[in-house]
């Protein structure tokens, strides 16, 4: 085991693998056993709160990062940092924290695609390239997403035009919104590709594993000189950098007064496939004094139901909402907690196979007795729409539909425990991104055009229509491939080899 990080190793969740450095475990994504990779051993945060409070978001990262890349060196791990956290961001800080009524907002939203995605999507393309170097892989590194909207187009803002690297996304022609589709069609970028297919978001999903597992395809390609990778969350290289907004929040907050020192904050996240929280847990586990951490769900509420009875169930209907990157109905990130949870491997194993083979399972009451750090709730669609109304009729901000629902989910907390605790609620999306469903929320009038309702939500909110979002409807289309999916293999063949 290490000591004080300075040699930080991973190992599988499901106990298949052990001893990985960090940067192959980067390269590898998925540990070989289908588990996560997981540090060994959780670091501890190295100096004071008030001495992390005295440094910039960059300066920060590399302080949080470097106890967990251990085989990065300073100058590598500075690359990436400076390469990433720059002014594709629209603040200067990054990560700002605002105050409104009685909450503090993490805006994680200033990023090229003006969702959270961006504060770990833009780093992993040069985490990847530098750890692929550190592994002494030759080959073109080509990273391929099936998204229902936000990651796709996350994942090629961060990957554009870094050299050794291809992206290529499969995306539903129908079954995302128009400023999405608009947005993944005037990407930019020699290296990037995108193609509707004909079909759902599951089928590009399932399209997009079935080329990961034809191995003879895969060694096809690696005679041409490409390597297939992922971008997905479960990626340790997306965890480790959203750890750092967590302490940078709580320095902020501590400097300027509002916190005590070492004085307990709630954090509400609103939560999908389980990435963003971890991370908080994470960032708690290391010294940061966290209180709750407040797992908030929309109507897919799988996760409320598996904190309040230790049974974990798929099995149940889907539901469209309007914070559609929470509708989820497996958070493949939980699979570390439940690591961490039990530190038993063995265990982590036998739940993730009763997942696969049956769609639930239900863990011991030693385990559940560890998950006391977390209070679970959701929002229902209408809490949401009212929340968003209140929330600007009170203090004249505009909350996006995903961070209502922690909002949501942070007054009901409030409520059951009869006091008000200090929270910080989680921004994980602009308003700009969803201004149709925000000015319903605010009973305005909706235009049918998106960008008139882009324009009309600045008026009521007075903060300026970030730049990507003239880029986007200005942007010339420059991707028109459609395909079917039976013909997705061919397509990436057609992209990297004609
Ligand atoms: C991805 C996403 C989430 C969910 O985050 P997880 O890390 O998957 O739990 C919440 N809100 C928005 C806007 C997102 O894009």
């Amino acid at each position: 085991m290490s000591s004080k990080g300075e040699n930080m190793v991973y190992q599988s969740t499901r106990g298949g693998e052990e001893n990985v450095s960090p940067s192959l475990a980067i390269v590898q994504g998925l540990a070989k056993d289908g588990g996560l990779f997981v540090p060994q051993e959780m670091p501890k945060l190295e100096k004071s709160l008030e001495d992390y409070a005295e440094l910039s978001y960059q300066d920060l990262a590399y302080e949080i990062m470097k106890l967990y890349l251990t085989d990065f060196t300073e100058e590598e791990l500075r690359y990436c940092i400076n390469s990433a956290y720059d002014d594709k961001f629209s603040t200067k800080e990054i990560a700002p924290v605002v105050k409104k009524g009685d909450s503090y907002y993490l805006e994680l939203f200033h990023g090229r695609t003006l969702a959270f995605k961006d504060m770990a999507l833009s780093i992993l393309p040069y985490l990847m390239k530098v750890s692929c170097k550190k592994n002494q892989i030759q080959e073109k590194i080509v990273i391929l997403t099936a998204t229902s909207g936000d990651t796709g187009k996350a994942a090629m803002e961060g990957f554009c035009d870094v050299d050794g690297c291809e992206i290529i996304v499969f995306y539903p022609k129908d079954g995302v919104s128009p400023f999405q589709e608009r947005q993944m069609r005037a990407q930019k970028g020699e290296n990037t590709h995108v193609a509707a297919i004909l079909g759902n978001f599951d089928d590009a999903q399932s399209g997009v594993k079935k080329i990961f597992s034809d191995k003879a395809y895969q060694e096809k390609l690696l005679e041409k000189g490409y390597r297939l990778s992922s971008a997905n969350s479960i990626n340790i290289g997306r965890l480790v950098p959203q750890i750092v907004y967590y302490v940078y929040a709580y320095c902020r907050l501590q400097k300027s007064g509002e916190l005590k020192a070492g004085e307990s904050l709630n954090a509400s996240v609103p939560t999908g496939n389980f990435g963003n929280i971890l991370a908080a847990y994470c960032a708690k586990g290391m010294g940061l004094p966290l209180g709750k951490l407040l797992c908030a769900s929309n109507d897919n509420k799988v996760l409320t139901d598996f904190f309040r009875t230790g049974i974990y169930d798929k099995n149940r209907p889907f539901h469209v909402t309007t914070s559609p990157s929470m509708d989820i109905l497996i958070s493949s990130n939980l699979e570390r907690l439940l690591y961490f949870a039990g530190e038993n491997a063995e265990e982590c194993k036998k739940l993730m196979e009763e997942l696969k083979d049956k769609g639930k399972y239900r863990i011991s009451e030693a385990m559940e007795k560890e998950l006391k750090d977390f209070y679970s709730g959701y929002g229902k669609e209408a809490e949401g729409s009212h929340s968003i109304f209140q929330t600007y009729k009170e203090t004249g901000y505009v909350l996006d539909p995903h961070t209502a629902v922690a909002k949501v989910v942070a007054d009901h907390y409030a409520y059951e425990q009869g006091r008000r605790d200090k929270c910080l609620v989680v921004s994980t999306a602009s308003p700009y991104k969803f201004s149709q469903t925000v000015l319903k929320a605010l009973k305005e009038p909706v235009p049918q055009d998106v960008f008139e309702g882009i324009e009309a939500l600045e008026k009521l909110w007075k903060e300026p229509i970030p730049a990507p979002v003239k880029e986007v409807e200005e942007g010339e289309i420059r991707h028109s491939t459609v395909c079917s999916v039976e013909d997705m293999e061919a397509t990436v063949s057609h992209f990297l080899l004609s």
